[in-house]
């Protein structure tokens, strides 16, 4: 590991605006205090500095947004003609690429991911989502059916569905794409003519609240969406419990999506839940070495490891085991670790005091439990800032606590394997499901693999894409529902039939 500057990289003026101003609630479209007049800290990463204060919401001001939310859904977000409704998404995706330089700093400073990559990656891939649900809002129908009666084969029906919005949905988002998962809420939830109350996580609640800002400008009615930074406990498990939200949509561990599944018992509200992982990432002999080692150490080392598909779990097959494992280690210390602002960082900072408590604890478990750490490992004590070095583990075996929980960091763990049913069966003996990588060249090795791995998706030779046409979820405990392409459309509408007797 090589280290980047961790001094701080000038600030765009608007970045400095928008940090000098309040940062209050959105709810009914108006920016609020919160009830109790709370606030909370959220801190920049690569410094461990507090960054801004924030209104913190807790049930009286969830009470508050759901009332909002409610009244412009059955008000006027309902009856929105859907062209309108593509308008404004579409607009909403043309103001956040008109400031994507803006978002993409802010989205370092908050969460510690790098400004190259969010410029890169994260606002290319939120533009994109909302143009992409942008143009379901005029496609979304329902159908005639054939249907008869048995009984009275003569008697003759009009029969048919409307697809209608599920009302108001309470969306809570975790830290490690905040920007991002802000889109994937928004976009799907708002073309289907639903209202959001969204709870982004206490630790980077900066780029949604920017992202309101732009609502208006945009054209979308007060109390469409409801922004409400909050702690999970509180504001979070409000919207869960609540009995005026119709739906919630949310991503994180799967310890809270149990949590949630119990606590949204009352009103047996609908739930999409995007939980975690554990992904193995598979490299055969054949494979295109290069592509096959670059690629397997990002998907594990992207974002800090702090991403739910991360390839966490790296089966490499026997005969070129060892000369893989040299080589991520070698390109693993060769990462430059350092400030989310700085251009030639490659690695951050994780995003806060307890994750980096989190991820030191798996790394010492590596050690006490027996693997070899070959690379990377903790910093010095006294670095500033939550950083901890590009890891591999190797001696690795499958029921090691490093092989099996989420760590959500930048941790590899190297195992070998021999044949394509062995590491199949190694790959699917895991409590998740969310994602899996093949680095082979051989079609039938690839394609049964993609069809044996239980996980919702599988790259082969390539890792961590993501489009908002293709479906994504978990098998498993990784969740239920999908989102992206026309799969969210049913995560976020109703299906009624009508019939019509015609005699
Ligand atoms: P988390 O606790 O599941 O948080 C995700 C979101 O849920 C946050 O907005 C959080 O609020 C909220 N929340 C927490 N407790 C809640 C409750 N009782 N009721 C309702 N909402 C609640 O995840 P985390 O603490 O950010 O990270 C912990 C671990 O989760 C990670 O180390 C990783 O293993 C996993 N994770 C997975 C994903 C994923 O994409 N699948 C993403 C992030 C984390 P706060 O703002 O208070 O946190
Ligand atoms: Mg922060």
């Amino acid at each position: 590991m090589t280290t980047a500057s961790t001094s701080t990289p000038p600030l765009l003026p608007a970045v400095e605006q928008f940090l000098a101003a309040p940062k209050r609630l959105l709810i009914g479209g108006e920016w609020v205090d919160a009830a109790s007049g709370k606030t909370f800290t959220s801190f920049n990463p690569s410094t461990g500095e507090p960054l801004v204060e924030v209104a913190e919401a807790d049930s009286a001001d969830i009470d508050r947004a759901v009332a909002a939310a409610r009244q412009a859904y059955t008000s006027v977000w309902r009856n929105t003609p859907p062209a309108q409704r593509a308008q404004m998404l579409w607009k909403l995706a043309d103001l956040i690429e008109q400031r994507a330089d803006e978002f993409a700093q802010l989205e370092a400073l908050d969460m510690g991911k790098t400004q190259r990559i969010a410029r890169m990656a994260d606002v290319p891939l939120v533009v994109d989502h909302f143009r992409y649900y942008a143009g379901w809002c005029t496609k979304i129908h329902g159908e005639t059916l054939p249907a008869g009666n048995a009984a009275a084969p003569a008697q003759r029906f009009f029969t048919y569905t409307l697809r209608e919005p599920v009302g108001v949905v309470g969306s809570i988002i975790p830290w490690n794409f905040p920007l991002l998962m802000t889109a994937w809420k928004l976009a799907p939830a708002l073309a289907c003519g639903n209202t959001v109350v969204l709870k982004p996580a206490e630790q980077t609640p900066l780029t949604a609240l920017l992202i309101g800002e732009l609502l208006v400008e945009a054209g979308f009615p007060d109390g469409v969406v409801n922004i409400v930074p909050g702690f999970g406990p509180t504001a979070g498990a409000a919207i869960v419990k609540h009995m005026g939200v119709d739906k919630v949509a949310f991503t994180g561990s799967t310890e809270v999506g149990r949590e949630i599944v119990k606590m949204s018992a009352g009103n047996l509200k609908r739930l999409s839940l995007e939980l975690g992982g554990k992904s193995p990432n598979i490299v055969f002999p054949d494979a295109d070495m290069d592509a096959a080692i670059r690629g397997s150490l990002m998907a594990v080392m992207y974002n800090q490891g702090q991403v739910c598909t991360a390839g966490a779990r790296l089966y490499v097959q026997q005969s070129v085991a060892d000369q893989v494992t040299e080589r991520l280690i070698e390109s693993a210390n060769k990462m430059r670790v350092g400030h989310a602002l700085d251009p030639k960082t490659q690695l951050g900072p994780l995003v806060s005091t307890d994750q980096l408590k989190r991820v030191t604890g798996y790394i010492e478990a590596g050690q006490r439990e027996g693997a070899t750490l070959a690379a990377g490992g903790l910093m010095d004590a006294n670095t500033a800032g939550y950083f901890v070095k590009p890891t591999v583990f190797t001696d690795v075996q499958d029921t090691m606590t490093i092989a099996r929980e989420e760590i959500f960091g930048p941790v590899l763990a190297v195992m070998p394997f021999e044949t394509v049913e062995e590491v199949a069966a190694r790959a699917n003996a895991s409590e998740y499901g969310l994602a899996a990588g093949v680095w082979t060249r051989d079609l039938k090795t690839a394609h049964r693999l993609a069809a044996a791995l239980q996980a919702g998706t599988v790259w082969v030779n390539c890792y961590n894409l993501f489009d908002a046409s293709a479906p994504f979820g978990g098998y498993k405990q990784s969740g239920y529902g999908r989102e992206f392409g026309d799969a969210s459309l049913h995560e976020y509408t109703q299906i009624k039939s009508v019939w019509v007797d015609l005699n």
